[in-house]
C-alpha cells in the first residue's frame, strides 16, 4: 500500500535532497555513534569534504577530528540534541553555534544547527535529518542592537539624561531607570504617576513649569525648560526637560515625550560664575587695588577705576597700553620689575607678584604690592594677566617700624621649606645666633647648636611633631651661639599644611637671654621663699582681693586640717563658710579696709584650737600668719585661774593676819595688863607681909613673879613675831661688815666674859631691808655664843657666799651642836632642844629668822655635827 501521499518518486526525493542549497547530512540513530548514512552537497561544499571520507563513520568521530566543533560544548549541544531527538522523536534545534573559519581570515561565523526525526510507518525514528543554515548575518545584527542599546544606556548614565514619555490617550507615563535616578526617586517605592512628580519641584519653579509644560502640550512650543527638583533626601538638583509633542496622521497629539537631564553641576558652576563675576565687578568699583588686566596678544591694557582712586589717574586719559605703567614704576625698580614679568610671561607660573615704588599723578611714589596672575592657553603659553596694584606705604612703614622693634626685641624669623630642605635666617637670627651676616644655615645647622638634652630634645620633637601633625610650638630653650656662648632662646614654630601635609615651617627666634636669666633668678629666689615658706612653722597663707587663696603653706594644710588641693584658687569663706562673722573674719576686713597690720587672738571652735594670727595687707591683698597657741592659751589661763586663787588666798591672808595681829596687840596689852597686877600684888605681898611669910612662901612668891615675868615675855615675843615679814621703808645698800660689827659691840660683855673669837672678812654689801638682815645676823651669832659647853671659848666665823641669785650667808660656831632629828623642829616658834635652867631663851629667835629670809625670798637651814658645833646658812636676794 502506497503511504506517500507525495507524487514524487522516492529517487526523484533523494535527488532533491541531495541538490538542495541548505546543508543537511542523514544520520542513524544509532546512539552513541549516529552513524552517518547520507550527506548533501551543500553540506560538503560548506565543509570543503568528501563523501568517501564522511559515510558511514560517526558523526562524533569525524567533526572533532576535522576540529569543526570547536569547544565542548559544541559537542555536547549536538550529543544533547541528538539523544532529544532519540527520546522525543520531535525535531530539537541547537543552540547557536560560533565558529571561526581558518582559511578565510580567521572570519567569524553563526551556524544554527536542527535535528529532525524521520518515523517510519510504524512511528520509529529511521533516521534523523541534522541541518545547518548559516545565520551569521542575522547574529550579527542582533549582537549589534544589544551592544548599541546598552552603549546607548551607558552614555545617557553619563550624560545624566534620562527619558521619559507620555501615552496621551491612555494617560500612561513611563521613565527610563535614569529619569528615576536624577530625580532621586527609588523605583521600587514609587507609584509612577504626574501628580507624585510634580510635588518633587521646586515651589518657586512650579508655576514656570505647568506654563512651559502646557504650552508643549498645546502644541505652541517644544519644552526646554530648567528647574529645580527636591530629591527625598532633602538634596537640590537642577534639571533640563525637553519635551516634544507626536501627533498621528490624522494629526491628533498621541504621544508626548521628551528627555531630562541633571544639570546640577554645571548649574551652579554658572550661578557661581555670575556671582564671582558680579563680585569681580563690585570689587573693582569698591577697592582701592589699582585693578587691570593686560592681554598679552594684543598688548592692551584695561585699567580699573583703583588708579584714579588710588593713584589719581583719570582714566578717561589713560591709554589702553602698559607704557603708561611702565613709565611710572620709580626707575631704580624699573629693570628690576620689567625683568620678573618677562621672566613670569616666558615661564610656566600661574602667579606673579613684586614690590615697587609706582608713581602717583601729582609725582610722588608710593610702594605697591602687585599681584598678577598669568592665564596660559593649552599650551602653556600666558595670554592674559589679570592683576591688582595695592598702596602698602603705609603696610611699608609699619613692617619697617615693625623690623625696628623687632631689633629692639631681638627677634629674628626663619623658615624651612621641607620639600627642598632649604632653611632661611634673617639677619636677626644671625645676629642673635653670632654667625656672621654671610652665613648661609642649614636644617643640620639650625639643630645641633642646641645644648644637649632637654633643649635640643625639645626642639628635635617639636619640629617633627610640625612636620608630622602640624602642631605650633613656643619653647624658651637654650643654644650655643657660633661664638660658643651658652644662650637662653624663644622659639615660636608654624606648619604650613598643604592637602594634609607639611610644606613649610617658619617661625621666629628671640634672644631673651636677658630677661630669662632675670626671671630665672626671681623664680629662684621666689622657690627658696617658696621654701622658706614651707617649712617655717607657722601656718601662712595669701588673698587676693577677692579672697581667693594663692597660697596655702604645708604648716597651712596642718594646722588647719586642710589640704592645698582643696582650698588654693577657691574663695575662702566657701571652703571656710563657718568663720563667716567670726573674729577673723572681721579682723581680715579691718586690715583690708585699713591697710594695716592687725594682730589677734581667735577661737576655732571646729578644730577646738586657739590661734594667734597675723594678717599683714599688701598690694595683691592679704597676707596671713597662723600660729598655734592653743597649749600657750591653755596654761595662761589656767595660770590665771591660779593667780586669781591665789590672790583670794592671798588676801583671805592678810585679812587674817590683820586679825591675828590685831588679836596679839589686844592679846599683850589685855594680858599685860592682869599680869602686871598679878606681879604687883605679889610684890607689895612680899614687902609688907615679908615678917609673916616664911622662906618657903618667899621663894613662892618669887616662883609665881618669875612666871609672871616669862609670860610677859612670851607675850612680847609673840607680838614681835606676828609683826615680823612686814618691811617696811625702802630697801638700801647694806655694808655687811658693819652689822656685823655692831652685833659684836652689842654682845661685848659676853665676848669678853667668854673670851670668844669672831672671824669675819671682807663681808659684802647687799642690796636689802637693814634692820631684818640685822636681826637675822643677830639672832645666829647670839645663838652661836650662847649653846657652847660650858668653859669652852667660842670660835664664830661669819663669811658670806655670791652665788648666781643670792648671796649665802653663813654663821659657824664650834658649839654643842643639835642632833640631825631637829634639824626641822628648831626653826618652829616656841620649839626649844634645852631646859631654861641650862639654856635659858623662849624658842622664838629662830622662827623669826627663817620667817624674814623667807619673806625677803631666801632660805635658812642646818649642818650641824653634835658635840662639834653648827653652821646655819642663809641666802638673801643679791
Ligand atoms: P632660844 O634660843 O630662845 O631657845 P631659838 O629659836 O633661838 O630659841 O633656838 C631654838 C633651839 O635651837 C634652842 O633651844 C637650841 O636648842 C637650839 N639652838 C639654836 N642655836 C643653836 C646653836 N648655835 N647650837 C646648838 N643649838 C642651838
Amino acid at each position: 500500500m502506497q503511504t506517500h501521499l507525495s507524487m514524487i518518486n522516492s529517487d526523484f526525493l533523494l535527488k532533491i535532497f541531495k541538490e538542495t542549497p541548505f546543508p543537511a547530512l542523514v544520520l542513524l540513530p544509532d546512539a552513541p555513534h549516529f552513524t552517518i548514512v547520507d550527506i548533501n552537497l551543500a553540506f560538503l561544499k560548506t565543509k570543503n569534504r568528501n563523501q568517501k571520507d564522511l559515510i558511514c563513520k560517526s558523526v562524533f568521530e569525524v567533526f572533532p577530528e576535522a576540529n569543526q566543533y570547536k569547544n565542548e560544548a559544541g559537542i555536547s549541544d549536538l550529543f544533547n540534541s541528538l539523544q532529544t531527538v532519540v527520546a522525543s522523536r520531535v525535531a530539537d534545534k541547537m543552540p547557536v553555534q560560533k565558529f571561526e573559519n581558518k582559511t578565510e581570515n580567521s572570519e567569524k561565523y553563526y551556524i544554527e544547527s536542527e535535528n529532525i526525526p524521520i518515523l517510519n510507518d510504524f512511528g520509529e525514528i529511521e533516521y534523523i535529518l541534522h541541518t545547518s543554515v548559516n545565520v551569521t548575518e542575522k547574529e550579527n545584527a542582533v549582537r549589534q542592537f544589544r551592544s548599541t542599546e546598552k552603549k546607548l544606556l551607558a552614555a545617557q548614565q553619563i550624560a545624566k539624561i534620562g527619558y521619559w514619555k507620555l501615552d496621551i490617550p491612555k494617560n500612561k507615563l513611563f521613565w527610563s531607570e535614569e529619569v528615576y535616578n536624577i530625580f532621586g526617586i527609588n523605583k521600587d517605592d514609587f507609584k509612577l504617576n504626574y501628580e507624585l512628580f510634580f510635588q518633587t519641584i521646586h515651589p518657586e519653579d512650579k508655576e514656570a513649569f505647568i506654563k512651559a509644560r502646557s504650552a508643549a502640550i498645546a502644541g505652541e512650543k517644544e519644552m526646554d525648560f530648567e528647574f529645580r527638583v527636591n530629591q527625598p533626601n532633602g538634596v537640590q538638583k537642577w534639571i533640563h526637560e525637553k519635551g516634544k509633542l507626536v501627533k498621528n496622521e490624522k494629526g491628533e497629539p498621541v504621544i508626548f515625550e521628551g528627555t531630562v537631564q541633571d544639570v546640577t553641576e554645571a548649574k551652579l558652576l554658572k550661578l557661581s560664575l555670575e556671582e564671582s563675576n558680579q563680585r569681580y565687578h563690585y570689587v573693582t568699583k569698591a577697592t582701592f587695588d589699582a585693578i587691570y588686566d593686560w592681554d598679552l596678544i594684543t598688548d592692551e591694557c584695561y585699567w580699573g577705576s583703583g588708579f584714579q582712586k588710588s593713584f589719581g589717574y583719570d582714566l578717561k586719559t589713560l591709554l589702553s597700553d602698559k607704557n603708561f605703567w611702565e613709565t611710572h614704576v620709580h626707575s631704580e625698580d624699573h629693570d628690576n620689575v620689567v625683568n620678573e614679568i618677562n621672566k613670569a610671561v616666558k615661564g610656566t607660573a600661574k602667579n606673579w607678584l613684586n614690590e615697587y615704588r609706582f608713581q602717583k599723578a601729582d609725582g610722588s611714589y608710593v610702594f605697591v604690592l602687585d599681584r598678577g596672575i598669568l592665564i596660559r592657553d593649552k599650551k602653556g603659553k600666558a595670554i592674559r594677566m589679570v592683576g591688582a596694584i595695592q598702596d602698602i606705604t603705609e603696610k611699608k612703614n609699619l613692617q619697617q617700624l615693625l623690623d625696628k622693634a623687632n631689633r629692639l626685641a631681638r627677634i629674628g624669623s626663619w623658615e624651612i621649606d621641607v620639600g627642598s630642605a632649604t632653611v632661611y635666617w634673617s639677619d636677626m637670627v644671625k645676629e642673635i645666633r653670632e654667625t656672621g651676616p654671610d652665613f648661609i644655615p642649614t636644617l643640620r645647622e639650625g639643630i645641633t647648636h642646641f645644648k644637649e638634652g632637654y633643649s635640643k630634645d625639645t626642639i628635635i620633637a617639636r619640629v617633627k611633631d610640625a612636620v608630622k601633625y602640624g602642631t605650633p610650638w613656643q619653647e624658651d630653650l637654650q643654644i650655643y651661639t657660633h661664638k660658643g656662648n651658652l644662650k637662653w632662646m624663644r622659639t615660636i614654630g608654624k606648619a604650613e599644611i598643604v592637602n594634609g601635609k607639611c610644606i613649610k615651617i617658619y617661625g621666629s627666634f628671640q634672644d631673651i637671654d636677658e630677661s630669662k636669666k632675670a626671671e630665672l633668678k626671681i623664680l629662684k629666689l621666689y622657690e627658696e621663699k617658696n621654701t622658706i615658706l614651707e617649712s617655717i612653722g607657722d601656718a601662712f597663707f595669701t588673698l587676693d582681693k577677692n579672697w581667693i587663696v594663692g597660697y596655702w603653706n604645708k604648716e597651712a594644710e596642718k594646722m588647719l586640717m586642710t589640704p592645698k588641693s582643696k582650698i588654693v584658687g577657691k574663695y575662702l569663706w566657701d571652703v571656710f563658710s563657718q568663720s563667716v562673722g567670726s573674729i577673723s573674719f572681721k579682723k581680715y576686713h579691718e586690715s583690708f579696709e585699713t591697710n594695716e597690720r592687725v594682730v589677734f587672738e581667735d577661737f576655732y571652735h571646729t578644730l577646738e584650737k586657739w590661734f594667734e594670727i597675723s594678717v599683714y595687707p599688701s598690694e595683691n591683698g592679704l597676707s596671713v600668719y597662723f600660729k598655734d597657741i592653743t597649749e600657750r592659751k591653755l596654761s595662761q589661763i589656767q595660770l590665771n585661774e591660779l593667780h586669781e586663787n591665789l590672790q583670794k588666798t592671798a588676801h583671805n591672808l592678810a585679812v587674817s593676819n590683820a586679825g591675828l595681829e590685831q588679836f596679839a596687840y589686844i592679846a599683850s596689852h589685855d594680858l599685860q595688863e592682869p599680869l602686871r597686877m598679878v606681879t604687883g600684888f605679889l610684890t607689895q605681898l612680899e614687902k609688907k607681909y615679908s615678917n609673916i611669910i616664911d622662906e618657903k612662901g618667899k621663894q613662892y612668891i618669887y616662883f609665881a613673879v618669875d612666871g609672871a615675868k616669862r609670860m610677859r615675855q612670851i607675850i612680847l615675843d609673840l607680838l614681835q613675831f606676828s609683826r615680823v615679814g612686814r618691811f617696811e621703808g625702802l630697801t638700801e645698800e647694806v655694808d655687811t661688815n658693819k652689822v656685823v660689827e655692831d652685833i659684836v659691840s652689842l654682845h661685848k660683855k659676853k665676848i669678853e666674859k667668854t673670851k670668844a673669837i669672831i672671824h669675819f672678812d671682807k663681808l659684802p654689801f647687799v642690796h636689802t631691808f637693814k634692820s631684818p638682815l640685822t636681826q637675822v645676823i643677830e639672832n645666829l651669832l647670839s645663838n652661836a655664843l650662847k649653846y657652847q659647853k660650858p668653859g669652852q671659848q667660842p670660835v664664830i666665823k661669819i663669811a658670806a657666799e655670791k652665788l648666781t641669785s643670792h648671796w649665802q650667808f653663813s654663821v659657824q660656831d664650834n658649839g654643842i651642836g643639835i642632833d640631825p632629828e631637829y634639824y626641822e623642829r628648831i626653826f618652829i616658834i616656841f620649839q626649844r632642844l634645852h631646859h631654861k635652867e641650862e639654856y635659858s631663851g623662849t624658842g622664838i629667835g629662830l622662827a623669826i629668822v627663817k620667817k624674814i629670809v623667807e619673806g625677803m625670798g631666801g632660805g635658812i637651814w642646818v649642818e650641824s655635827k653634835k658635840g662639834e658645833g653648827s653652821t646655819f646658812f642663809f641666802t638673801i636676794k643679791r
